[in-house]
């Protein structure tokens, strides 16, 4: 039997179109794209599509795009084997990662895409993206199952876990990175799944759940050479900051200065959320190995271990949407809920 795909166009790059008037790109409607794609219905896959309105540039993204993109997937859920998102590139590790969180019980691919020139120019790479992930969205295994049960990004021919994910070139073809986690799949002539490695759910006819309640106050705080007691203070002393992300020094390093320290104590001692996460690339956080981050650990900062500061955000929001304890967050924060750090 053939696959069912529901295309979720969103916006980006993909479906834009530079607009003569000044010169900048504009989103267009999905029949266009599917214009520019003839190859799409040579697939021997049922496909459908759902278009946003407005589309957006992802940089506009909203926590409520991803609530409204969840329910629809919900709504959907049993219509189609597995879904292919549209979507900007500056914000997708965003959407990714947090989507991996609201959906609970996932048995199908959600693939999200896009591109880095839009789809009618001639050296557009969103062509082979949009290919890619839908024949990825569609694949299934000996069983019947699907092949990539995750939320993931497929570009430039690797599949990525989505909360695995972070943006790491405005320019390349290649775009994205998923520097402590290896791809999922790799398209050459063939496509290659890495099967050991994409997770599968514990039950295959488990219901889905949306998770659509997202508490959004997490500050990210960036530690530099210079920050002042006054920015730390208005960022994590705020009453309205409920959790601060802190993206610290290689494997989770931060001044040692006692107005540093005092001010993340009384934070946590106050029973705010303060999880850090290293400004790094690749590695993980490990606050055993110097004077600097033990002293954060003495603080009561949790360890971020090797998650990207997409990932902690919406792995945050998710969180503490769910309840308001935050001694349950910070227990659930250190567990590997679907695959966003490495334990
Ligand atoms: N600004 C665009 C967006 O994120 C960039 C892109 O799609 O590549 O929507």
């Amino acid at each position: 039997m053939s696959s069912s795909i529901l295309i979720i166009y969103t916006g980006g790059t993909i479906g834009m179109r530079e607009d003569p008037a000044d010169g900048t790109l504009k989103p267009f409607d999905f029949s266009q794209i599917k214009e520019e794609v003839p190859e799409l219905n040579k697939f021997a896959v049922k496909l459908d599509s759902y278009t946003f309105d407005p589309l957006i540039d992802s940089s506009d993204v909203e926590p409520s795009l991803w609530v409204s993109l969840a329910q629809l997937i919900l709504d959907r859920y049993e219509d189609y084997d597995g879904f292919v998102i549209l979507h900007g590139t500056d914000t997708m590790a965003y959407s990714a990662s947090t989507l991996s969180f609201m959906l609970e019980g996932l048995t199908k691919p959600v693939v999200f895409t896009g591109s880095q020139l839009p789809i009618g120019v001639p050296r557009t790479d969103g062509k082979e993206n949009l290919i890619g992930a839908v024949e990825i969205a569609a694949a299934k295994d000996e069983k019947g199952h699907a092949r990539v049960p995750e939320v993931s990004i497929f570009f430039d021919s690797r599949l990525l876990r989505g909360n695995r994910s972070t943006k790491y070139s405005a320019e390349a073809f290649n775009a994205f990175a998923s520097p402590n986690c290896p791809p999922l799949a790799e398209a050459g002539i063939n496509i290659r799944y890495n099967t050991d490695l994409i997770r599968k759910p514990v039950y295959w006819d488990a219901q889905l759940r949306v998770q659509t309640q997202l508490d959004t106050s997490v500050a990210i705080l960036k530690v530099h050479p210079g920050i002042t007691p006054q920015v730390m203070r208005s960022v994590v002393s705020d009453p309205h900051t409920r959790a601060v992300i802190l993206e610290t020094y290689g494997s989770g390093n931060a001044p040692s200065k006692d107005w540093f320290i005092t001010i993340l104590k009384e934070a946590c001692e106050s029973g705010k959320v303060i999880l850090n996460v290293t400004q790094c690339k690749s590695g993980t956080v490990n606050m055993d190995l110097y004077a600097t981050g033990a002293r954060l650990k003495h603080a009561g900062v949790l360890s971020g271990e090797d998650i990207t500061t997409e990932a902690a955000l919406g792995k945050l929001f998710c969180l503490m949407g769910r309840t308001q304890d935050n001694a349950r967050v910070k227990t659930l924060l250190e567990k590997d809920l679907c695959g966003e750090i490495s334990k």
